[in-house]
């Protein structure tokens, strides 16, 4: 089978998804995009034996290549629409490349997401990358930019599952709930629109919660203070690991793909689904706080609790 045997087979999909003018077959798409809205765009590589190990499920592989892309649309704010994938093959093994093609149009199709080109190459090892096209209204985009001293600190969901997950994983345990945290994450797009008008600053959690707050920062010039034992751990993960090893996966172990941002807090408290975890001040540093003791985390490894 063939490059252009495998694309036909596999990814080229007849659709009539709407704003695609022309999709996979020519030398490029033609996408028409809504008028007074602005385009974002999002691209994402998962490399094997770096972000997923070899024998890892080819339609997990896809679908969580889909949903990083996904989680950086929801951190702007915006609507995901139009999708590409770069696929780079060591070999054509037709039942891999089917189960991919699947885990992809599941979450091609859960966040109607159109595909709409790609490329695919034979290389060493298997490389996948995605890049998403969405809209927003223009000016309307979440940036990490924003905060403003007062504004409280607040993350979507739990924080830790993933890497909580990968761990027990890595030690030949697992469970389902927590494994599927890191496998197949939620985008949180709702969440993203409706904090549109509403939050000051957004990013996704994917690489720690304290290192990713503290891009927040940084690009706002202001500080905080992270109160830790306001952090929202799910039962699974408390299921299985002390409170201090929870407090760990959550305050750094990344891929949860949650949304962290800074609001004022009257212009969110009506949404469900969000915990305080703490208040931007203008200090320029992240003080974490235990019981009012003061914690050194950092953004490179966790240090423990002193
Ligand atoms: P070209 O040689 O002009 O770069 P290709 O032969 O690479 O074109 O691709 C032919 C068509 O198939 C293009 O429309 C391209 O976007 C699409 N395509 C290639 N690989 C993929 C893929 N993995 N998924 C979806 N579309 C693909
Ligand atoms: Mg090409």
């Amino acid at each position: 089978m063939d490059e252009f045997e495998l694309i036909r087979r596999y990814f080229d999909r007849k659709c009539a998804a709407s704003g695609v003018v022309l999709g996979i077959g020519d030398d490029g798409a033609i996408l028409a995009p809504s008028p007074d809205m602005q385009q974002v765009q999002v691209i994402d590589t998962l490399v094997e034996g770096i972000h997923f190990l070899s024998q890892t499920d080819p339609a997990d592989i896809a679908y969580r290549a889909v949903m990083v892309n996904l989680s950086d649309i929801a951190a702007m704010g915006a609507t995901p629409r139009w999708m590409t994938l770069a696929l780079t093959l060591n070999e054509a093994n037709q039942q891999w490349i089917e189960a991919f093609s699947i885990g992809l149009f599941e979450a091609a199709d859960r966040y109607k997401v159109t595909l709409v080109g790609g490329d695919t190459t034979a290389g060493p090892g298997i490389t996948t990358t995605i890049s998403i096209t969405g809209e927003i209204a223009s000016g309307e985009a979440l940036l990490r930019s924003g905060a403003m001293v007062g504004d409280g600190i607040y993350v979507t969901g739990t924080v830790g599952d993933a890497a909580g997950g990968l761990y027990l994983f890595e030690c030949d345990k697992s469970d389902d709930e927590l494994e599927q945290r890191f496998l197949r994450p939620t985008p949180r797009l709702e969440v993203g629109k409706a904090l549109v008008g509403r939050a000051t600053a957004a990013i996704d959690i994917s690489d720690g919660l304290v290192g990713d707050l503290n891009k927040i920062l940084v690009a706002s010039n202001v500080g905080a203070d992270l109160d830790i034992e306001s952090l929202p751990i799910s039962e699974a993960l408390a299921s299985y690991f002390d409170p201090d090893q929870c407090r760990r996966f959550a305050l750094t172990g990344g891929d949860d793909y949650e949304l962290c941002f800074t609001a004022s807090d009257v212009d969110v408290v009506q949404m469900s689904g969000i915990t305080r975890i703490g208040t931007v001040n203008d200090s320029e540093r992240l003080t974490c706080r235990l019981n009012n003791d003061i914690v050194e985390v950092d953004d490179s490894g966790y240090r423990h609790f002193k």
